[in-house]
């Protein structure tokens, strides 16, 4: 308890980050994921935390509009970047690689949090960015939170050395864990607990039973959690 209390504070006095009450924001309804697939969803994921952070500290003003189909038939957000779109990066190839993921909107260099408590189970080499661009290989970090695992995608190779941090470590709610890589976004997916590794999802195969839609998590969070805006930024008073 008193380490897991010491890490917070060494990891957000670090950063020295502006935090900003959530409670200032307007009050504003719940909004519903759709099921997906229609035919046969993959479950939600679902926490009893009540106190949860929003995954980027970025000054990006889309920042926590979470891509998704919504339950009403809208999209919110680019619809590639949402749950369950299929990849068209290579048009010469078969689209056979489902997006498992929900891509959040970020800057190159921002900060990743913790969404909740828990302990890093994983850190790897995830996607490896196109020669023309660089070829940077981009990591996974896999928190075991307390009721799922969370996977925070294409973030740097130094997200954890840069943080002090290291597989097995525990992090509090909101503390630094990560960097957002070239890719300019955070991926994020979600697993039951027990995951330690993202697992891939093949079109025309059932959906792997390991697997939970992040979507309507992150639309919760986005509306009730505290975001953390990087200190240099200057919010407009209201
Ligand atoms: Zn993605």
């Amino acid at each position: 308890m008193i380490r897991t209390l010491a890490l917070a504070v060494a990891g957000l006095s670090a950063l020295a980050l502006t935090q900003v009450a959530s409670a200032t924001a307007p009050v504003r309804e719940r909004t519903l994921a759709a099921p997906i697939p229609q035919a046969r969803p993959v479950p939600m994921a679902t926490s009893t935390v009540s106190h949860r952070y929003w995954p980027v500290v970025t000054s990006l003003s889309q920042a926590t509009v979470a891509p998704a189909h919504l339950f009403d038939g809208k999209v919110q957000g680019a619809p590639l970047r949402s749950f369950d779109t299929r990849r068209p990066a290579d048009p010469s190839k078969p689209q056979t690689r489902r997006h498992v993921g929900v891509d959040l909107t970020a800057a190159e260099g921002d900060t990743v949090v913790a969404m909740e408590g828990g302990r890093i189970v994983n850190f790897y080499p995830f996607l490896a960015r196109a020669a023309s661009v660089g070829g940077e290989k981009t990591y996974a970090i896999l928190i075991q939170h307390k009721d799922y695992v969370a996977l925070y995608g294409e973030v740097r190779a130094s997200s954890l050395s840069a943080k002090g941090l290291k597989v097995g470590d525990t992090v509090a709610a909101g503390q630094p864990i990560g960097v957002v890589s070239g890719t300019a976004q955070l991926h994020t997916e979600t697993y039951v607990s027990g995951v330690t590794r993202n697992i891939k999802w093949a079109v025309g195969s059932a959906p792997p039973r390991e697997m939970r839609n992040p979507t309507q998590l992150l639309l919760d969070t986005a509306l009730t959690g505290e975001r953390i805006y990087p200190k240099n930024v200057r919010l407009a008073a209201s």
